[in-house]
């Protein structure tokens, strides 16, 4: 099905787009277009189109607003050395994709459309790709349920969309060591739920733990599973990995309640590949804690697509606070760091096919 193109009228002028992107951060600086295609019960997936980026009117009964119907995927181009544009993996995201909608009752958009939506619209928005060092333009799919009508079931209409967003390195001021509240109030998602589904309601029930991190003086939250409040899990949109001083790493099972990160993925392959003993097996927060006091444990780090990976400096709970190695950068979390990151931007040889160009 080939997108039908409308190009924006009215595009932002090239001097209002470089002020733009010359220090986008995350998630502010939207392009000139956007990506659209709708789904009814009748006519299946239709209209998928290109057109100038605008506001949506929505019905006040549409179903997303009240029942939460919606998940989305989050993924990024990478503008090479030599001109050329790749996006990472986005076979994979469209896989998630459709796990995403199975688990949420909604239809599952075919594979290449998933993927024939998003190079569409980064040919269309090339130029909203920052050149600036860690730059890169952010991939937002997401689909809603867009039926007006206030009865709890799937709907019969969907709408998925593609926003794309000039990116900057996440966090403010660059990669740094961050910190770590445990929470032991709230989890995240229980067996049989929705935590490996990457919808907005996870993010929806994570909010009120992280806000208690960021008022403990943490950086980010980390969950624990929901059973025996004992294993860790994850943290709000990243997972999780742990470096011992064997030079072994550990990161918690796919067990259905963890989000399938694929930076999470791709560092296990990168690990496995360089000989490093590998291991996706719970671990508790108490053995952290006594693995870092002891010098067994010796590097922490959160892995998304966002940020790619994060170090972790110190992790704090209710009654205890503990330092992950010196608080800094480790070199394996560096390493990781360095390896995604030269892959990513065609800086390395790409010996699993992750690359997937766009002419
Ligand atoms: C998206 C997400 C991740 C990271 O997945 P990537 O594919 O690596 O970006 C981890 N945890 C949660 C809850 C997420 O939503």
């Amino acid at each position: 099905m080939p997108f039908a193109f409308v190009p924006n009228a009215a595009p932002i002028p090239a001097s209002e787009r470089a002020a733009r992107i010359a220090d986008p951060g995350f998630g502010r600086v939207f392009t000139d277009h956007m990506a659209t295609i709708r789904w009814s019960d009748d006519k299946g997936w239709h209209e998928p189109t290109i057109t100038a980026r605008t506001t949506l009117t929505v019905d006040p009964a549409t179903a997303v607003l009240h029942y939460a119907q919606e998940i989305f995927e989050g993924l990024k181009a990478y503008r090479h050395d030599d001109g050329g544009i790749a996006l990472f993996r986005p076979d994979a995201n469209a896989q998630r994709f459709r796990d995403s909608a199975r688990r949420m009752a909604m239809p599952e958009l075919p594979d290449d459309l998933f993927i024939g939506s998003i190079e569409a619209l980064v040919k269309a928005d090339a130029d909203w790709i920052p050149s600036i060092d860690g730059g890169s333009l952010y991939l937002r799919p997401f689909m809603i349920a867009s039926e007006v009508f206030l009865g709890v079931k799937p709907a019969a209409e969907y709408l998925y969309m593609v926003l794309a967003s000039s990116a900057g390195s996440y966090w403010k001021g660059g990669v740094r060591p961050i910190s770590l509240w445990v929470s032991h109030d709230y989890t995240r998602a229980a067996p049989g739920g929705t935590g490996a589904a990457k919808c907005g309601g996870n993010y929806a029930t994570s909010l009120v733990a992280q806000s208690e991190a960021m008022r403990r003086g943490c950086d980010q939250v980390v969950f624990l599973d929901a059973t025996e409040r004992r294993w860790i899990e994850e943290l709000g949109g990243m997972n999780i990995f742990f470096v011992f001083d064997d030079g072994s790493i550990q990161t918690p099972p796919l067990t259905g309640t963890i989000l399938p990160g694929i930076t999470r993925a791709s560092i296990l392959q990168l690990a496995r590949d360089a000989g490093l003993s590998v291991r996706e097996e719970l671990y508790s927060i108490d053995q952290w804690r006594e693995d870092a006091a002891s010098g067994r444990l010796t590097e922490s780090f959160a892995c998304g697509t966002a940020a790619v990976v994060t170090p972790i400096a110190s992790v704090a709970g209710p009654d205890y606070g503990f330092t992950i190695g010196s608080g800094g950068t480790g070199q394996t979390t560096q390493r990781f760091l360095d390896q995604l990151g030269a892959i990513q931007r065609g800086r390395a040889p790409d010996p699993y096919g992750w690359l997937h160009p766009i002419v």
